[in-house]
């Protein structure tokens, strides 16, 4: 398998720390708001890489973070009048929900910030007592000078920073490259009691601590969006190799954005839509084949007419499917002895830095195959590999609560049915035919007007 490591800039060939074992975190959400469907992207992909080493066979660990204090939930604190913890669960809350919504597998491990707190602090001791780190009036910062690796993930000179527009203006820093390990808390704001007094952990170093508490000091792969690149994996990065030496994680992947109207969706510049809003309006599987049909690394554009194409394909995915019985589809999946050569393609694409888009493009052809293919088998077998490969996506869950969700259309047709079967018993003044019509129905919960305009009905109350 070839992932494109951020880090060399390159296709590398992934070799994992232990054979048949896969150690992967992606950063988690900052939980102040609902999440936004361009951060949906980044969650939905590194459910695909979890669920894709699954697939073949490896015994995954992953791990995801919940960011649950920091400058922006304080003020949504605030703004909500709240207390911060509140808010935080809250929203983290909703985030969970969200991402069950959307299909994700709920990582392995899931650690909040506040839960981690003295392992956090442990961590900024040990960096200040290296050399690492000093503290200045409360505050302690990551020395960057003191690191000459700082930098080679990101490809970042520290000579780049001193001028860099990311960097405000601090007086008290060394340099201005340096980051924040611990920063002093204001009145009213939330604390907890450290070496340097009363304050709160800095982001990057959260992660450092989540990740390594879970998988161990340096670990296979390490996600994000491709904003997170620098300054919150490279300080991650930093911190790791001062502590042990080593780089935090071997491969570096990132997703690209989601744009809108060629823009980043993102919360500062109030251009997005929740996953939850657009949850309302298409389901999971159109959410999902609308990211995967691109390939994670290009940008793609928000448009609703992208995300209408991508339910209809996953509708032609689920016609496929339905035309057999689906103990059957289930049965075949799960005994394939041999592997077709689709199932062969599959992997190559998926196998080559995830090829999501051509990965969909063979599950396209399995459902012609499954249609049009000369004899019965073959279309059983080529629609149970459609199945069980689009699985691998994520795709087909919904596979009974589709059906559910369809039954409120086909209930009200079945209930306009009944009434002009009523209405022609009432034409033909057979009184007890629509008199019986109307009881039955009202046995089943079903209430019937009659009035001069025609007859309504409603669910009883
Ligand atoms: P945040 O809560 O802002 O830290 O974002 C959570 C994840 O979503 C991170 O991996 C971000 O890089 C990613 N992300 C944020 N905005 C976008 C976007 N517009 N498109 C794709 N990924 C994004
Ligand atoms: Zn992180």
């Amino acid at each position: 398998m070839k992932l494109y490591n951020t880090k060399s800039r390159s296709k590398e060939e992934f070799i994992p720390l232990n054979e048949g074992k896969l150690k992967l975190y992606a950063c988690g959400p900052t939980v102040y708001n609902y999440f936004h469907i361009g951060n949906a992207r980044a969650f939905i992909f590194f459910d695909v890489v979890r669920r894709y080493f699954e697939y073949l066979g490896y015994e995954v660990t992953y791990v995801q973070n919940i960011t649950d204090i920091d400058d922006k939930i304080i003020e949504q604190a605030i703004a909500e009048e709240q207390p911060f913890h509140k808010i935080a669960a809250k929203y983290a809350n909703a985030f969970l929900e969200d991402c069950h919504a959307l299909g994700i597998k709920k990582p392995h491990h899931q650690p909040k910030a506040t839960d981690t707190m003295p392992q956090i602090i442990e961590l900024i001791k040990t960096l200040v007592d290296k050399g690492n780190a000093y503290e200045v009036e409360g505050d302690v910062y990551f020395d960057t000078a003191s690191l000459p690796e700082y930098g080679s993930l990101s490809g970042k000179q520290i000579e780049d920073q001193i001028t860099g527009a990311r960097v405000a203006e601090n007086l008290s820093k060394k340099h201005p490259a340096d980051f924040t390990l611990w920063k002093k808390s204001k009145p009213g704001e939330p604390w907890w009691e450290s070496p340097w007094g009363n304050g709160r952990p800095g982001w990057h170093t959260e992660c450092v601590v989540m990740s390594q508490h879970y998988l161990g000091d340096s670990f296979d792969i390490h996600g994000g969006g491709i904003d997170l690149v620098f300054p919150h994996h490279e300080n991650e990065n930093a911190q790791a190799i001062a502590l042990t030496g080593k780089p935090l994680a071997r491969y570096w992947m990132h997703n690209g954005f989601l744009n809108i109207d060629g823009e980043k969706m993102s919360k500062s510049l109030k251009n997005f839509f929740t996953a939850r809003d657009i949850l309302q309006e298409y389901d999971a599987d159109a959410i999902r084949h609308f990211f995967l049909s691109k390939h994670y690394r290009s940008p793609i554009d928000f448009t609703r007419e992208l995300i209408e194409e991508s339910h209809k394909a996953m509708q032609n995915f689920y016609k496929a499917i339905d035309a057999f019985d689906p103990k059957l589809l289930e049965d075949i999946a799960g005994k394939e002895a041999t592997m077709d050569q689709a199932e062969l393609d599959f992997q190559d694409a998926m196998n080559d830095d995830f090829n999501t888009a051509k990965a969909i493009a063979i599950l396209f052809d399995l459902a012609h195959k499954s249609k049009k293919a000369p004899d019965q088998i073959e279309r059983g077998r080529a629609a149970a590999t459609l199945l069980r490969l689009g699985k691998t996506l994520g795709f087909f869950q919904n596979m009974q609560s589709r059906s559910a969700r369809e039954m409120p259309d086909l209930s009200k047709s079945l209930i306009e049915l009944i009434l002009g079967y009523r209405s022609d018993a009432r034409q033909n003044k057979n009184w007890v035919l629509s008199d019986k019509i109307r009881d039955d129905l009202l046995a089943i919960g079903i209430e019937i007007k009659d009035s001069p305009a025609g007859t309504n009905w409603n669910l009883r109350k």
